[in-house]
């Protein structure tokens, strides 16, 4: 039985850090809407929520993509959370396969996976799916693409995350597919070169999260307010 979306994100929402809508101080230059932290997912008592996760995440991709699994192959970055869905794909794929896995080549070099010799059988009718857990930038996906998936003759296929929270389409990326579970809208608010409108509208800032608490020792007179979450 498939999961919706709703659903993974309750859960997702109850152990990690995920929080739209607020008012959030970043430095002392950047305040934001929207503070997304999966870093929790890593916890190992949270292994059995991102296996679902990780099983939706792929299922979407495949069948939104319309990919071949005979072709596809998944790439996923070197953060923590996206090492973690490696180790959730090959259990997976153990149990119920679905697509072939890639492990990037500075994984393999430092030997923290075993096998997959795939990247030689890389072609360029290959669909590479690359995977991150969050999707944040555009600068670090294309440095991936750029130095690894390229140099093997190949092109990425799609951008799959489980949050994408880089405000951009596949175009920007230069690919066909940008496929998430959730996307959530994050604004930065740059102090340095305008005002936050939060703070002109008065919304309370989150004390306990970012630098909050910082920002309440120079300025505790604030008009909209300290709260914690
Ligand atoms: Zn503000």
């Amino acid at each position: 039985m498939s999961t919706t979306v709703t659903e993974i994100w309750k859960r997702i929402g109850q152990i990690a850090d995920v929080h739209v809508d607020r008012h959030f101080v970043i430095d002392n230059k950047t305040h934001s809407n929207c503070l997304v932290d999966l870093s929790g997912l890593t916890n190992p008592e949270n292994t059995g929520l991102l296996r679902e996760v990780a099983i939706e995440l792929f299922r979407r991709t495949i069948a939104e993509g319309r990919f071949d699994t005979n072709k596809a192959v998944m790439m996923v970055g070197t953060a923590l959370l996206d090492t973690k869905l490696v180790e959730l794909m090959r259990e997976i794929n153990e149990s119920e396969p679905m697509i072939e896995s890639l492990v990037p080549a500075e994984i393999r070099e430092e030997k923290l996976f075993v096998g997959s010799d795939l990247v030689n059988s890389i072609t360029p009718e290959t669909q590479v799916i690359l995977v991150q857990a969050l999707l944040q930038e555009i600068k670090s996906v294309n440095k991936t693409i750029g130095s690894v998936i390229r140099p093997l003759g190949s092109g990425v296929r799609a951008i799959s995350s489980i949050i994408d929270q880089s405000g951009l389409e596949a175009d920007d990326f230069g690919v066909p597919f940008v496929i998430a579970l959730r996307s959530v809208e994050v604004l930065h608010f740059d102090l340095s070169t305008g005002t936050c409108p939060l703070c002109s509208e008065g919304r309370p800032i989150v004390k306990n999260r970012g630098q909050g608490e910082e920002h309440k020792r120079h300025f505790p007179k604030y008009k909209g307010g300290y709260i914690d979450l």
